[in-house]
């Protein structure tokens, strides 16, 4: 009975063991490649386009007006076509120099809400928004660049710890940063020389209010000043703007360690 017993289970030992030694041999046949494709190829390459997606810049140009809204009219000069010819060279200079992203809440002469522009802006979760005018005033020496930052009114702010649960408020989690958005916009273009006078103005602006990231709107320069009219009208001076808002931009992103800038 022992040996019987013995040999039995001599036998069914063997057999267990070669049904387990098959089995490893079939994991290591049939997974191994598979195993290692998936860990050294794929995987790898889904982290390096995830932190590429991560750290990649985002940013949103809002050509003004369009459509039925031609903006500032001046003769044969309108606001919105102007606007749209700088922001797609400001677009051009941030596809051919750098990896960011880019998008116009516009790309042709088309309506658009302020509702559509701070949707487009907010949903792809971007990391900036410049909103770009040209002005116009009464007195025709009149001529600067203005950025606009947007603030609330005392009684909003009052309000502002509820910033996050009201769409109307959410700028001002962003306040600090659009200042220094700004303040690299106003950077860039006095190193440029292009404008003899820039000024930063805070004011409640119905268009940034809502949006969820550093927002800056800014007022390029003045229709009614006829020789800025002149400038503005030819490639080489919207050549010019582009390359200077595009640098207030970068030195904007460069500043930032979140972000890769190649
Ligand atoms: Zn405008």
């Amino acid at each position: 009975m022992n040996k019987y017993y013995s040999n039995s289970s001599n036998k069914k030992n063997k057999n267990y063991f070669k049904i387990i030694l098959f089995f490893l041999l079939g994991i290591f046949f049939v997974c191994t490649p598979y195993h290692l494709a998936a860990e050294e190829i794929p995987s790898n390459s889904f982290l390096f386009t995830e932190n590429r997606q991560m750290k990649r810049p985002c940013i949103i140009l809002d050509p003004a007006h369009g459509g039925q809204d031609k903006g500032v009219v001046y003769e044969d000069i309108f606001e919105k076509n102007i606007t749209l010819d700088i922001v797609k060279r400001i677009e051009r200079l941030i596809v051919e120099r750098t990896t960011f992203g880019v998008f116009l809440t516009r790309e042709k002469d088309e309506d658009k809400s302020s509702l559509d522009r701070v949707t487009f802006a907010n949903d792809r979760k971007a990391t900036l928004f410049l909103s770009f005018h040209i002005n116009a005033h009464f007195s025709p020496n009149l001529n600067e660049m203005q950025i606009y930052i947007n603030t609330y009114s005392r009684e909003e702010l009052k309000k502002s710890h509820n910033f996050k649960s009201s769409w109307e408020l959410i700028q001002q989690k962003h306040f600090e940063q659009s200042k220094e958005l700004a303040s690299h916009i106003e950077k860039a273009a006095l190193s440029s020389s292009l404008w003899s006078l820039i000024t930063i103005k805070k004011m409640p602006l119905y268009l940034l209010r809502s949006i969820d990231m550093p927002a800056v709107l800014i007022e390029l320069g003045f229709l009614s000043n006829l020789k800025e009219k002149e400038k503005l009208k030819t490639t080489e001076y919207q050549q010019y703007l582009a390359s200077a808002l595009y640098d207030g931009i970068l030195t904007y992103i460069s500043s930032k360690n979140e972000y890769s800038t190649f």
